[in-house]
């Protein structure tokens, strides 16, 4: 789960990471309130879930309360990328000397956190490692060891960090290395780490908490559900509630596969054929026929999916179980769509026959289904 900057900052506040003194608003009049507490010039962040709010014109700066006024007002309803600005940060405004960047992740290849860290701030990570790759300082902590003064040191020194804030460095460094595997974050990001004439400062966070771990931070699942931050569409939503592995897709055609590789498999076949996926949803193994009920009558209720194409090949999973689940699901909600159902592997006459039975044809090969559901399919797009 992606927090927003201002729920990063608490945490920064919370690790002795400093950041500007700061409030959020979600009216124009606490916008107000909030510079009046704070003292003028304030810059008002729009506070969404997507990078790059600077560039698309969702940070500003305010140096008397009417622009406060009129700049929240534009800010507040208005969209980024795309997403509603509902709230804003309102910041005492500070002064730049030197953007810097800062992070921790997981290094896949030293199985690792890692921390990221350039002189070279401000700008997006990804485009620094296109274009200066030598510009970035990467060093693996051993989880065991954790992080030494040292290590801070050597990473303040080649960022040019004058030595009077090594001390800050090294401090900022152990909060967030520590915010990092407190909150089993996937990614803790101060982009940038701003050299200011009050010393360092945080200006921006980006932390990203492992949705496996949400069990254990259950203070950050208050208030907006998951689609209300923009981070699931309303039915990535209802279909994690169902406990379905889905990803929703701008296609007309339904997918449902056991196994993420098939499932993957079956919307390269789909668009290999000239149709549009609309989502890709794997049952995964051992798949119940309320497992598969449920993913059927989901896609059969979605507005978006005109045809479904459910790719089955039981292995553990049991070609019986699977038709079963169809049908329960047709019987239901009524075969209100065109389906197309393959189905091959452990207890296939059984499940061919539970479905022949309510009218269902069921293929054996997976391309001639692919191809049929793309007939299906074409034209109905609007
Ligand atoms: P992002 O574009 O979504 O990454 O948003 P940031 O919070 O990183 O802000 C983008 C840029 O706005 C920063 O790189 C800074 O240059 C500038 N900025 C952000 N906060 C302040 C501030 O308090 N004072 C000043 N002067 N500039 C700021
Ligand atoms: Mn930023």
């Amino acid at each position: 789960m992606k927090l927003y900057e201002y729920e990063g900052k608490q945490l920064f506040r919370k690790y002795g990471i400093p950041v500007p003194p700061g409030m959020v608003a979600s009216s124009i009049e606490e916008a107000v309130t909030a510079a009046q507490n704070l003292g003028l010039p304030v810059v008002l962040k729009a506070q969404v879930l997507v990078g790059g709010r600077g560039k698309a014109g969702g940070i500003v700066k305010a140096e008397t309360l009417d622009e406060v006024r009129a700049k929240a007002s534009r800010l507040l309803g208005s969209e980024i990328r795309g997403v509603p600005v509902n709230k804003l940060l309102v910041e005492k405004a500070v002064n730049i000397e030197k953007e810097l960047y800062l992070s921790i992740t997981m290094d896949r290849v030293s199985a690792r956190p890692i921390i990221l860290a350039s002189a070279m701030g401000g700008v997006d990570i990804e485009e620094i490692a296109k274009e200066h790759p030598e510009a970035i300082v990467k060093r693996p902590i051993d989880p065991l060891v954790g992080l030494k003064s040292y290590e801070s040191r050597i990473i303040a020194y080649k960022l040019g960090i004058s030595k009077d804030h090594f001390s800050t460095f090294a401090r900022l460094l152990q909060g967030l290395y520590k915010l990092f595997v407190d909150y089993d974050a996937e990614l803790a990001e101060i982009n940038p780490l701003a050299i200011t004439d009050q010393g360092l400062l945080a200006l921006d966070s980006k932390v990203i908490v492992d949705d496996n771990s949400l069990y254990r931070h259950g203070e950050l699942l208050t208030g907006e559900t998951r689609a209300e931050r923009g981070e699931m569409t309303e039915y990535e939503e209802k279909a994690a509630e169902l406990g379905l592995a889905y990803v929703e897709l701008d296609g007309n055609i339904g997918i449902i596969g056991n196994g993420a590789g098939l499932t993957m498999a079956t919307m390269d076949m789909v668009s290999y054929y000239g149709g549009r996926p609309a989502d890709f949803l794997d049952l995964g193994g051992a798949a119940s026929h309320e497992r598969v009920y449920k993913a059927t009558k989901f896609l059969m209720e979605h507005p978006g999916v005109d045809v479904l194409f459910i790719n089955i090949f039981g292995g553990i999973t049991r070609c019986d179980e699977v038709a079963k689940g169809i049908v329960e699901a047709v019987k239901e909600v009524g075969l209100k769509k065109p389906m197309v159902v393959k189905l091959v592997g452990t207890n296939e006459e059984i499940g061919w026959k539970i479905l022949e039975e309510v009218g269902i044809k069921v293929f054996k090969d997976m391309e001639a289904a692919a191809q049929l559901a793309v007939k299906l399919a074409s034209g109905k797009e609007g």
